[in-house]
């Protein structure tokens, strides 16, 4: 007998989720819309630069010793030093941090910040480690990267369950080990009074905040033109997604649903950020927040709303479950949350999503800003960095809607192109705001890359 159960997931295609790929796909589908682009050159900007691979021992606070694995990835150097998070969590893997690399790549590239991508990752859980534990993993794992990070090399900042505190570790490992020296630029997202930028713990939200607000008042959903009113969900709440509840509502946002990753909560007449945030800090989640009904991390990606943030993970919103997205706008805080498989949905659909590499921006754009205050010695005001990174978003906001209607009006002669230089003869299709933005990007890196000329 044929168990139909069997049957059904056989015929259904399965996504390839591992993030590097995906990565990869999303360069090379964008790179056709480029038919100058040499295939060499492309082939060069898909790689990483380098990939280290540190394993350490730790005493615990439990008195075990217990090894760790950590990574650090350099994609491309061409534009600056690599720069990018690092992130501690179970389920960090080689090819996620190198996927995370290699966006940071193209997320400098849109937003024109003179930096390379770079990303790092521990495999540990905080949750199941003291501080005193994660403070010893870190300071290892610098020491262990040695000359590897530097303030002209490869920057660090946070990422998932790394944050300031995180970053002064790291900091004061790397002054220990080069002493005499202005270090403050080896890592950014540092506290403020530790050569920490006003504005760099907001900073990604804010940037989300600036590219949604931007591309409504451009017209991007017919009907929708500011986020005054809209109703938005945000999934994850951490630095991106707890302060863009806070963001968002400032602006007049009703924020209706937000998760975390014990589960979600909804209320369609809006959650207090005051009340969700101090609920969190009570509980360890924003699960049970009086007046909400909970609802789990899938459901939560279903409610209907005007604006849907997620802030978490990657492969969020798949083609599994990209169809039952009912949102007007993806505006994505998260790296990586939305697979090649719900992008086409979703353009199918006429769902436009705000991509990764501009929309969540605004982090690196800040750390770039702080970069620079600690190489000249400087403390910018909190109203300076957000004005200048204001302009930023806006900018490449403006750069990426503008270029998708060029694309999308000369498909022909894009097509022509290619098969000119032999590129192929395959019919292009309209392209998303994410492949617009990795055009852009891809131009940018690969016009810096000529011009220094392949060395030697
Ligand atoms: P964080 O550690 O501060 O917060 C992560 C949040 O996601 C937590 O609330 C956690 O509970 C929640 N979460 C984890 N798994 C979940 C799941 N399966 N479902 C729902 N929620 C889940 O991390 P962060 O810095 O806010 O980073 C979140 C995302 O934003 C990541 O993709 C990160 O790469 C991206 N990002 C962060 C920055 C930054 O400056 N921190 C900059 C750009 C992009």
């Amino acid at each position: 007998m044929i168990d139909k159960k069997k049957k059904d997931t056989a015929a259904a295609p399965v996504e390839d989720l591992n993030p590097f790929h995906i990565a990869v796909s999303q360069f090379e589908h964008a790179s056709r819309y480029i038919p100058d682009l040499e295939p060499g050159l492309v082939e060069f900007l898909k790689r990483p630069r380098r990939v280290i691979t540190v394993e350490f021992p730790i005493e615990t606070a439990d008195g075990e010793v217990r090894n760790f694995i950590g990574y650090r990835c350099v994609h491309n150097r061409a534009r600056g030093p690599g720069k990018g998070g690092i992130r501690y969590h179970p389920d960090v893997t080689e090819d996620e941090v190198r996927a995370l690399a290699f966006w940071m790549t193209w997320k400098c590239g849109v937003l024109d910040v003179p930096f390379g991508g770079a990303k790092g990752g521990i495999i540990c859980n905080p949750k199941q480690l003291t501080k005193e534990d994660v403070r010893k993993i870190t300071r290892r794992f610098v020491a262990e990267l040695g000359d590897m990070i530097g303030p002209f090399t490869d920057v660090p900042a946070p990422d998932v369950n790394t944050n300031a505190e995180t970053m002064a570790w790291i900091y004061d490992t790397y002054e220990m080990m080069h002493k005499g020296n202005n270090n403050l630029g080896v890592v950014t997202g540092k506290p403020v009074e530790i050569g920490g930028s006003y504005g760099r713990n907001e900073a990604t939200s804010r940037g989300c905040l600036f590219c949604t607000q931007r591309a409504l008042a451009k017209g991007l959903v017919p009907g929708l033109n500011s986020v005054m009113g809209a109703t938005v969900v945000i999934q994850g709440y951490g630095n991106a997604g707890a302060i863009a509840h806070d963001l968002y509502a400032a602006e007049g946002a009703k924020i209706i649903a937000i998760s975390d990753s014990r589960g979600g909560i909804h209320n369609p007449n809006g959650i207090s950020h005051a009340e969700a945030v101090k609920h969190k800090k009570e509980t360890g989640s924003v699960v049970g927040l009086p007046g909400s009904k909970k609802v789990s991390n899938e459901e939560l990606l279903e409610i209907p709303c005007d604006i849907l943030i997620p802030a978490a993970l990657e492969n969020q919103i798949r083609g599994d479950n990209a169809a039952n997205v009912q949102t007007r706008l993806i505006a994505e805080a998260a790296n990586g949350p939305t697979t090649p498989a719900a992008d086409k949905i979703l353009f199918e659909r006429g769902i436009p999503v705000l991509p990764d590499i501009l929309a969540n921006a605004g982090g690196v754009t800040v750390s770039y800003y702080e970069w620079v205050q600690n190489n000249e010695y400087e403390q910018w005001d909190e109203d300076d960095v957000n004005l200048k990174m204001h302009v930023k978003m806006e900018r490449a906001t403006d750069a990426v809607l503008a270029r998708q209607q060029k694309i999308n009006s000369s498909l022909d002669s894009l097509e022509t192109e290619r098969k000119r230089r032999s590129h192929g003869d395959d019919a292009l299709e309209p392209v998303d705001l994410r492949t617009t933005a990795y055009v852009v990007a891809i131009e940018r890196v690969a016009r810096v890359t000529l011009e220094r000329g392949i060395w030697p």
